[in-house]
C-alpha cells in the first residue's frame, strides 16, 4: 500500500514528505494506522547525526493507532488499540532471561540496521530500500512493526497521549519508578525539563518524594517545571560545581537522587554534587557518543554517593505502558500538561524548530485523515 511519510534523506538534512511503498506484513508483524506520533529529541538526535540512522529513513518512534492488518503467526488482532515501543525484545536472550527485556541482546543490534527484527525493511520508494528508525517509523500514516513493539491498550485510552508513554514519559517516570526507586519523603532533583524531564517530575511527585527541585537553563522551562509539580526551581548557574551547591543549599544536605535529563557531560557531573550521602545520580539522556564525564573520586568512599544508569526507564512496556494510562486515567499523572502544541504531517520541520527554541513541551502530530 502506499503511505505518506517524512523521511531524512541523509544525515544533516531536513526531512521530506513523500508517498512511499509500505509491505504487508511478515510473521510476527502487524500494520497499525496511526493516530498520533510525539516529536521526541531522539530524532533531533538522528536528524543531526549525534545517535545516526541508516538513510534514507523514515524517523519517529512514538506512535499510536489501531492494528490494520496482521502477519502470519500474530498474536494481534485488527481493531485493537495499541501504544508502540521501540524496545521489542526477543524473550530468549543472555539480557532477557535475567529480566532486562529493554536491554535485550537480540533487538539493540537489529535496531541499528534500520530493519524490522529479521533485519529486512517493509519501506521504499521507487524500489529502493527505505530505512525504519527504531523499528517503528511513526512520523507517517501507517506502519509495520514487530508484534513486540505493539503493546495493547484499552479502547478508552487517550490515542494522543499514549505515544508519548511509548518514549519520553516512560523514561522519565521509569527512571524515578524503577531505576532510582524513589521512597515516600526522598528528595529529588530533575536537571532538564524538556518532555522526560517533566515526566520524572511526575512521577517523583506521584511516588510522595518531598521536594523535587527543577533546573534548567531557561526560565520557561522551569515555569513549566512548576506547572508540572516540582515544588523549586534552580536556574543553571553556569558551571556544574555553582549549579550543584544552589542545589544543596536549598534541598537541605543534598538530594536522594538527581536525575539528568539533558545528555551533556557537565549537567551528569553536576547532578552528582547535588546529592547527599548514599545519594545517586541518574543518568538517562542520550550523549554524544564520544562524551566522557568526570565525578570527584572521592566522594565515593566518603560520601557513598554513587551513578546509576537508566535506559527507556528501565521498563517493561507491557506491564508499564498499560499500568502509566491507568494512573493517567485515575488523574495521578497529569500527562496532557505534557502536550503543547499539534501539528500536521507537513509541518513536521516546524516541530523541530519548536523544539530547538525550545519554545514547547511536546509536540504531537496528528496523523488522521
Ligand atoms: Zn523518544
Ligand atoms: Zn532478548
Amino acid at each position: 500500500m502506499k503511505i505518506r511519510a517524512a523521511v531524512l534523506p541523509a544525515t544533516g538534512q531536513i526531512l521530506e514528505i513523500h508517498e512511499f511503498d509500505l509491505a504487508e506484513p511478515g510473521p510476527q508483524e502487524a500494520r497499525v494506522r496511526l493516530s498520533w506520533s510525539g516529536v521526541c529529541h531522539s530524532d533531533q538526535n538522528a536528524i543531526d547525526g549525534t545517535s545516526p540512522t541508516p538513510c534514507p529513513g523514515v524517523l519517529g518512534h512514538e506512535g499510536a493507532g489501531v492494528i490494520e492488518a496482521v502477519g502470519p503467526g500474530s498474536r494481534l488482532a485488527i481493531g485493537q488499540h495499541v501504544a508502540l515501543s521501540w524496545a521489542p525484545s526477543c524473550g530468549v536472550c543472555e539480557e532477557c532471561a535475567r529480566g532486562l527485556r529493554h536491554l535485550c541482546g537480540t533487538a539493540w543490534p537489529a535496531m541499528g540496521k534500520g530493519g524490522l527484527m529479521d533485519g529486512t525493511s517493509r519501506l521504499s520508494r521507487d524500489g529502493e530500500t527505505v530505512f525504519h528508525n527504531s523499528f517503528l517509523s511513526t512520523f507517517a500514516e501507517a506502519c509495520v512493526v514487530p508484534d513486540a513493539s505493539c503493546v495493547v491498550i484499552p479502547d478508552d485510552a487517550p490515542l494522543d497521549v499514549a505515544p508519548i508513554v511509548g518514549c519520553a514519559v516512560t523514561t522519565g517516570i521509569g527512571a524515578v519508578w524503577n531505576t532510582a526507586r524513589v521512597r515516600p519523603g526522598e528528595r529529588v532533583a530533575v536537571f532538564g525539563c524538556g518532555g522526560v524531564g517533566l515526566s520524572a517530575i511526575m512521577g517523583a511527585r506521584a511516588a510522595c518524594a518531598a521536594q523535587v527541585i527543577a533546573v534548567d537553563l531557561s526560565e520557561q522551562k522551569l515555569a513549566d517545571a512548576i506547572d508540572c509539580g516540582a515544588t523549586a526551581a534552580v536556574q543553571w548557574q553556569g558551571s556544574a560545581e555553582e549549579t550543584g551547591e544552589a542545589v544543596m543549599a536549598l534541598s537541605g544536605s543534598g538530594v536522594d537522587y538527581a536525575i539528568e535529563a539533558t545528555g551533556r557531560p557537565e549537567v551528569a557531573t553536576a547532578c552528582f554534587l547535588s546529592t547527599r550521602a548514599r545519594g545517586a545520580a541518574v543518568l538517562i539522556s542520550i550523549p554524544h557518543p564520544d562524551a566522557q564525564v568526570t565525578f570527584p573520586a572521592l566522594s565515593f568512599p566518603r560520601m557513598e554517593r554513587r551513578v546509576l544508569g537508566s535506559e527507556y526507564g528501565s521498563c517493561y512496556p507491557f506491564y508499564d505502558f498499560p499500568m502509566i494510562l491507568d494512573l493517567h486515567r485515575q488523574g495521578l499523572l497529569p500527562l496532557e500538561k505534557l502536550i503543547s502544541h499539534r501539528l500536521g504531517l507537513g509541518e513536521i520541520n516546524a516541530a523541530f524548530a519548536l523544539m530547538k527554541d525550545h519554545a514547547s513541551r511536546r509536540v504531537l502530530l496528528d496523523l488522521r485523515q
